[in-house]
């Protein structure tokens, strides 16, 4: 399939590409590693007038320590996080959680920003960020703001991000040594999670459970009440009504989470 025709303008900076948000409003869209946006254009499931290419915005990509928080460009591309000595160092769950996104292409190109502004409830790295109770730092004509990830992704391909905004970094608490864990159900190595779910610190994250990335809040609950971790893991699907499709029906998908919450957390105990 062919994209219908469009405009394509290069941003050289964050001031640039929101100018050109402005001036194009819903008809513009940014490109950042192409990967999620590119594919609906071919099927014309998107069809903007005007593509604002970021992926070449210098100050974009980085991964740095900031006080008590690790902060992550937007630009930065899966493989960059996957192999940042400070990501390894200080939240060890995101380099890994990069490297179980889809095949080495995906991460060489896909970007921090675009997975968390594309707001895919299957997403690998928005379920992390999720459960390290991260912030999304976006910036607009009006200057930045800062919004916790349990109020930015709000369903299917919708997020709290204004029109002419875009992610400019996303935020996460140190962790250092704490135990972590990351499970994440494929058929196939490089294939998107059927269910995932990813624990840290007494708190728990599922990916394709819902309309977007969730917490297991019955399971965080339980546990800060001093339940087990089988006894907690076993509420995981509780409060959710995850899809059926041509991959698992819901009550499978229900399955999958409390296993592999118990895992994910079973991991995270061991330090
Ligand atoms: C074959 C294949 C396999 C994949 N497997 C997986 C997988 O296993 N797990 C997984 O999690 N993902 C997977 N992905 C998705 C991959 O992680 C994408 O890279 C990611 O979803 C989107 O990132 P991107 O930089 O390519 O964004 P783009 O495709 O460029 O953009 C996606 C959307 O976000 C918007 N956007 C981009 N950057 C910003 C920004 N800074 N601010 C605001 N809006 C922005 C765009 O306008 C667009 O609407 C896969 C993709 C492919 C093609």
């Amino acid at each position: 399939m062919i994209p219908a025709p469009f405009e394509y303008v290069r941003a050289g900076s964050v001031d640039e590409a929101i100018a050109a948000l402005t001036e194009h409003g819903d008809d513009a869209k940014l490109l950042a590693g192409g990967h999620s946006l590119l594919p609906l254009m071919k099927l014309r499931l998107a069809v903007p007038a005007v593509l604002v290419d970021i992926s070449r915005i210098p100050e974009f990509s980085y991964v740095r320590v900031d006080g008590d928080e690790v902060a992550i460009g937007a630009g930065t591309r899966h493989f960059e996080l996957e192999r940042s000595d400070v990501a390894r160092a200080e939240v060890p769950l995101l380099p890994h959680v990069a490297s179980r996104v889809g095949d080495p292409q995906v991460r060489h190109k896909g970007t921090l920003g675009g997975t968390v502004a594309h707001s895919d409830p299957a997403s690998d790295l928005p379920t992390a960020l999720l459960a390290l109770d991260g912030s999304v730092v976006v910036q607009g004509p009006g200057g930045r703001r800062s919004i916790p990830v349990t109020e930015f992704w709000l369903g299917f391909f919708e997020t709290a991000l204004e029109p002419d905004e875009l992610v400019v970094e996303l935020r996460v608490p140190r962790t250092g040594t704490a135990g972590w864990g990351y499970e994440k159900f494929t058929r196939r190595e490089n294939d998107w999670p059927i269910v995932a779910a990813a624990a840290v610190q007494g708190r728990v994250a599922l990916a394709n459970m819902a309309g977007s990335v969730v917490r297991a809040t019955a399971t965080e609950e339980a546990l800060a009440n001093g339940a087990s971790i089988e006894e907690a893991a076993a509420l995981a699907d509780q409060g959710l009504e995850p899809s059926s499709d041509m991959h698992a029906d819901a009550e499978y998908r229900r399955h999958l989470a409390r296993l592999l919450t118990r895992r994910a957390l079973e991991t995270a105990s061991r330090g």
